[in-house]
């Protein structure tokens, strides 16, 4: 097959048989996007094949984003929007501390990230509106306008040649993580305009505030118009399924049932991490158990690149500014009161 070069990424990435938890009633396959660039992989490279080209398109100097204190989005920005030679600022809200997350931080720094934290929605509006400047161009969380979208429409139709080329077989169900939406909504579209019957079961690791059918349906629809594709909107929602139930506490904080397919995963040869990618395939786990597809893939989203590379000169992390070390936060929120009993 061709090996398409993307200005920033590799492509095709590569899709894998899991055999060792396969089933004989079910297969389970990885689309490894981990390995989309060799010094910072994952899923955020797709996005910013577009956001980039679109960034220089509008003559931009520096893009503006928003994350999680720990955000590969943020971090992945930094490094492929800063070698095409765009500045990065972020907004930065607080989130569970993982040694991970703070690593995902101390790269970002070491990069050049200008970080600016931000103490809840309001505050992130304030904030935006006193650092903005000409030549900013403002991007959402996760990368996840309908530009970045895109990225992903990119990866469906990759997915849909390695069909055709005989490299897998057309899985009945796409499972994929489900944070900002982009990477689901782009999937979404790529597969129904590909001509796939498969679904997306789209994992959701996010309050249901931040993400739902409706929105990544919108979404899909909007890419899948840019993009050129035929696609029809009642198709489009008629291919996604969410999955909220393996959220646990909330965006970032471990659950037993991510920590056991991290473990699995592991003897498979994959890493996974605690917020996005442990409850994503712990819910392809429980679908290759039950029996309820006869071809899953599980679209694997984090970067497996090496970190230690990104934090030489870094600082560590008793030497972050207190106001950001301050946004890692190491105690579970108190969950809410039982009711009162009248
Ligand atoms: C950002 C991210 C996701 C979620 O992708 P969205 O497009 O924001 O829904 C999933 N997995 C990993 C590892 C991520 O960093």
């Amino acid at each position: 097959m061709v090996r398409i070069v993307g200005v920033i990424g590799s492509y095709p990435t590569a899709v894998e048989h899991l055999a060792g938890l396969s089933t004989p009633t079910c297969d389970l396959w990885v689309k490894r996007d981990d390995q989309t660039h060799p010094g910072y992989g994952g899923n955020k490279v797709r996005k910013l094949e577009h956001l980039v080209a679109e960034a220089q398109r509008r003559g931009a100097r520096r893009i503006v984003t928003i994350g999680a204190a720990g955000s590969h989005h943020v971090l992945a920005t930094t490094l492929h929007a800063g070698r095409a030679g765009l500045g990065v600022a972020a907004i930065l809200m607080h989130q569970p501390w993982s040694a991970h997350a703070a690593a995902n931080l101390r790269a970002g720094l070491a990069l050049g990230l200008e970080a600016h934290p931000a103490s809840g929605m309001a505050d992130l509006l304030r904030v935006l509106a006193r650092i903005r400047r000409e030549g900013d161009w403002v991007v959402p969380p996760g990368g996840s306008n309908i530009v970045g979208t895109c990225g992903y429409v990119d990866g469906a139709r990759e997915l849909a040649a390695q069909i055709r080329a005989g490299a897998c077989p057309e899985p009945e169900v796409i499972v994929v993580a489900l944070g900002s939406g982009g990477t689901a909504a782009g999937l979404l579209a790529g597969v129904v305009a590909e001509g796939l019957a498969t679904r997306v079961l789209a994992v959701r690791i996010v309050g249901k505030a931040l993400a739902g059918g409706a929105r990544t349906t919108a979404l899909a629809i909007a890419a899948a118009r840019r993009s050129g594709l035929d696609a029809g909107s009642i198709a489009i929602a008629r291919r996604l399924e969410v999955d909220g139930s393996w959220l646990g506490r909330g965006y970032g904080w471990p659950t037993q049932s991510g920590d056991e397919a991290t473990a699995r995963a592991g003897e498979a040869g994959l890493a996974l991490d605690p917020t996005y990618t442990a409850k994503t395939f712990a819910a392809a786990l429980a679908l290759v158990e039950r029996g309820a597809a006869r071809r899953v893939l599980y679209w694997h989203t984090l970067s497996s690149a090496p970190l230690e590379p990104l934090l030489a000169g870094a600082p560590s992390e008793a030497e972050l500014p207190p106001e950001l070390a301050r946004l890692f936060v190491r105690e579970a929120p108190r969950l809410p009161p039982p009711p009162q009993m009248l």
